[in-house]
């Protein structure tokens, strides 16, 4: 199984429009984040995680010419609003397969209403097969996804477990059970905004205590704001199976 960080950063995305913190004018390309989003790959099959406004470039950044679909983690901004940009995938294949909780589904259909009309449908408009997701496992091709459920602030969002793999951001509160779920999974993936607390993410405290608590041979942090510091510096301080992630990292697991 191949992933690939699409995007790494919180919400605003790293610069920040007219910031002038020192995270954000940094030339390291590891302090350049987009929006939280992966590519999860095996045999032929390519699935990604949440479709942010930076869609469109991250997908040619990784030139991906084919999706299996997309699973969504909830239906916050920096998570949908690429959805328009499915259309290239869509003319090319035709309707997409899409994941989600139902009020996630319900939510898409709100914003994009065109994309779910029947009658006198935009031509150009794309379509989509629409799946829900309850809290129980689901099948993707061959391979069968867990979803991991959490609370970001009072929102709920799922997390993905593929095989040896978990995929959590947005997350700020578990239960037990649902960590159970992910135990010693090989590699974690999990959000850290920045050093102080925040009432909706998981501060780099809260996600390093999370990460003992899971105990995953590796993990990465994501969806990282530019308060969390510069990449370089970080890093130096982190428990030595703990890294950030970057834009454009790819792992084999
Ligand atoms: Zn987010």
């Amino acid at each position: 199984m191949k992933i690939t960080f699409l995007g790494t950063g919180t919400s605003q995305g790293i610069p920040i429009i007219g910031s002038q913190h020192p995270v954000c004018l940094s030339k390291n390309p590891k302090d350049k984040r987009l929006r939280v989003s992966v590519l999860v790959e095996w045999e032929d099959y390519t699935y990604v995680i949440d479709c942010g406004p930076d869609f469109r470039y991250q997908m040619l950044r990784a030139e991906c010419n084919k999706i299996d679909g997309i699973l969504f983690t909830h239906e916050h901004s920096d998570h949908v609003l690429g959805f328009d940009d499915i259309r290239p995938f869509y003319y090319k294949q035709g309707d997409i397969p899409i994941y989600a909780h139902k009020r996630v589904l319900k939510e898409l259909r709100k914003r994009f209403d065109y994309v779910f009309e029947t009658e006198n449908k935009y031509p150009g408009a794309p379509t989509v097969i629409t799946n829900k997701i309850k809290n129980k496992p689901f099948k993707l091709k061959n391979l069968e996804v867990i979803p991991v459920s959490g609370k970001h602030a009072e929102l709920q969002v799922f997390g993905f477990r593929f095989n040896d793999f978990a995929y959590l951001t947005d997350m700020k509160t578990l239960k037990e059970k649902e960590v159970d779920k992910i135990k010693n999974v090989k590699v974690l993936v999990v959000n850290a905004l920045r050093v102080e607390p925040h009432r909706s993410h998981f501060n780099l405290e809260e996600a390093l205590k999370f990460i003992k608590k899971v105990n995953p041979e590796i993990a990465y942090l994501t969806h990282i704001s530019h308060l969390l510091g510069f990449h370089e510096e970080v890093e130096k301080t982190l428990p030595e199976n703990v890294f950030l992630a970057y834009d454009g990292l790819q792992i084999t697991i």
